[in-house]
């Protein structure tokens, strides 16, 4: 089972975004700034209304100034091999196949719900059954733990200590929380934005799919694959705002038609009897 568990973070994460966004637009020096949020002349209200502020812009990097330990355990090298793909801003500890062997020819694995969904999830078990002996049969032959791993699958479970900023995990929740992303990772990051949510909430709730209100809003995959997504349905694609915007500038937004004018005369509230709801079809 998938388990992730936030270890610890920057101390006071939103006081230190603070100081960081601060220092870059007043004329204060960062020490007369941390006096003055020190003996509250700052309050903290005012503090989280100045980084919501800030977080609405592409001023990025005093996200790097925090960042998050979480333990990671039960994922597979599947997902592990996507998972350190990611180079900036995140270190990576995890599981050895060289220092760490598996007994008794057994090894934790993943199977995906589409395997036992399709009723091959016994085969799988066999052949994994199959897959250990073999590796035990390779130790005791005095193949080394490197060598014998050539055998494993993908399936392979595996753990991590990962450190992340916030300016990083921000960037992999954009892609790996989007709907295009392989299940197993859309897992872990949701894990992630949770725990990060449960201790720094005004923070966690930044963490979603690039199309999140608080990301870009609209979708910038393929057309193909934003109307395949069941959010596609509430985010618009890029290219429709563009075409929109086209449209707009060269006068050619469609009229307000008779029916519109009827919703917007009508006696009772739109979508109580009386004309169709707003973005109702
Ligand atoms: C849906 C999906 C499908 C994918 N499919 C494949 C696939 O089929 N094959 C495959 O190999 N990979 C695939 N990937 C992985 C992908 O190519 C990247 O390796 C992965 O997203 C991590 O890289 P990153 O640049 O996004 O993030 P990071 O490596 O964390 O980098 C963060 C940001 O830093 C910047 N950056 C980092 N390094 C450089 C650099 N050297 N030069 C300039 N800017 C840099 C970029 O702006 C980048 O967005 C897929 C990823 C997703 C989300």
């Amino acid at each position: 089972m998938i388990q992730v568990t936030l270890l610890s973070h920057s101390p006071e994460p939103m006081r230190s975004l603070y100081m960081a966004y601060r220092t870059c637009y007043s004329q204060l020096t960062p020490q007369q700034v941390f006096e003055r949020v020190e003996d509250e002349r700052i309050p903290d209200a005012e503090m989280r209304r100045f980084i919501e502020e800030r977080l609405k812009t592409g001023h990025a990097s005093p996200l790097e100034q925090i960042s998050f330990e979480l333990a990671i355990s039960g994922v597979s090298r599947a997902f592990s091999h996507q998972f350190v793909r990611h180079r900036v801003g995140i270190s990576f500890e995890q599981q050895s196949q060289r220092y760490v062997t598996y007994k008794g020819g057994r090894f934790p694995y993943t199977v995906p719900e589409t395997v036992r969904r399709a009723g091959l999830d016994a085969r799988l078990a066999a052949l994994y059954d199959q897959v250990g002996e073999l590796y035990e049969e390779m130790g005791a032959a005095g193949v080394p733990a490197e060598d014998a791993r050539f055998l494993l699958p993908n399936a392979t479970n595996t753990n991590f200590k990962i450190t992340v900023n916030f300016q990083a995990l921000l960037h992999i929740c954009d892609l790996r929380l989007c709907t295009r992303a392989q299940w197993e990772f859309r897992k872990v990051a949701a894990l992630m934005r949770a725990e990060v949510l449960k201790a720094v909430p005004e923070l966690g709730r930044y963490l979603q799919p690039k199309c999140g209100e608080h990301r870009l809003g609209y979708c910038d995959e393929s057309e193909k694959d934003w109307a395949a997504c069941p959010i596609g349905r509430v985010r618009p694609h890029k290219d429709a705002l563009f075409r929109l915007y086209d449209a707009h500038r060269r006068g050619e937004l469609q009229p307000l038609r008779a029916e519109d004018w009827a919703a917007i005369e009508a006696d009772a509230p739109a979508g109580e009897g009386g004309a169709p709801a707003a973005g109702t079809s």
